[in-house]
């Protein structure tokens, strides 16, 4: 069987029970190398073979999965932060599907949620936004027209964007011309929850020149929104006059 599972976003204590369990007892750990802590790794069993999936292709991949598999083996195909975020895990289950080999997916903790952790954050914010989009900018790996990042920003709403730290001159301006003004609060989180992280706090309009200067050109997020200034109103749910199902309100 092949187990996919969510590393976590770096530090090695914020894989889940479940996943840790499972990296213990696989016979084969397949990781993907650029962003997975080898921490992680010390898990494994003495007799486990461990790949790194950088430097492999899907084929070479699907190889060891096969090879595990003719000799009745269990197989960890550890992602970073959680798989379903660019993990590029449905081409490896399609084919898996194909040839019947049983999998399950164990979820992670995203590096949004370390990154959010990072500045203290929360994402949803009453009266500030209440959604986060989570996307990327187009660079050697497309991204569906309808989906630019300055349409993305047209929303104003809570923005969290991957893949893009080598090119934040082109984040800056796209994102200006979304609903965000030079103004806006940003946040640069480099190797979330990593010993090395690095939280740069600045503007839409610095985002750019703040990570140039920090030398951040990698394993980054940029975080966009109101959600990182001061103001924001109390929430309902809290509020000593809102009835919810587990408590009357006071009027
Ligand atoms: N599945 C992963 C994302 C993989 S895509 C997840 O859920 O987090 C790889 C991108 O994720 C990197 O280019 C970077 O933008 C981001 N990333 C991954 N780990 C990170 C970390 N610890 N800190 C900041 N960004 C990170």
């Amino acid at each position: 069987m092949v187990h996919f599972v969510g590393a976590g976003p770096g530090a090695p204590d914020l894989i889940t029970l479940r996943g840790a369990e499972l990296l213990r007892t696989a016979d084969v750990i397949i990781y993907a190398g650029s962003l997975v802590n080898p921490a992680l790794l010390g898990m494994a069993k003495a007799e486990c073979r461990i790949y790194n999936s950088a430097e492999m292709t899907l084929e070479q991949v699907l190889a060891v999965m096969r090879e595990a598999e003719a000799a009745h083996q269990t197989t960890v195909r550890l992602h970073t932060g959680d798989p379903c975020l660019y993990g590029a895990i449905r081409e490896q289950m399609d084919a898996l599907d194909a040839e019947g080999v049983a999998y399950d997916d164990t979820p992670g903790v995203s590096s949004f949620c370390g990154a959010a952790a990072a500045v203290n954050g929360e994402y949803t914010l009453p009266g500030v936004s209440q959604s986060v989009i989570i996307t990327r900018l187009a660079g050697r790996t497309p991204v569906p027209e309808r989906e630019n990042l300055a349409s993305m920003a047209s929303h104003g709403a809570t923005m969290v964007i991957f893949l893009s730290s080598g090119m934040l001159d082109r984040v800056q301006a796209e994102l200006l011309k979304g609903a965000y003004t030079t103004e806006t609060p940003a946040a640069i989180v480099y190797k979330a929850t990593w010993p090395e992280e690095k939280v740069l706090h600045c503007t839409v309009g610095t985002i750019a020149q703040s990570a140039a200067e920090a030398g951040i050109r990698n394993t980054a997020l940029v975080l966009v929104g109101d959600f990182l200034r001061p103001t924001y109103e109390r929430s309902k749910l809290y509020d000593p006059a809102f009835t919810t199902g587990f408590r009357q309100g006071t009027v």
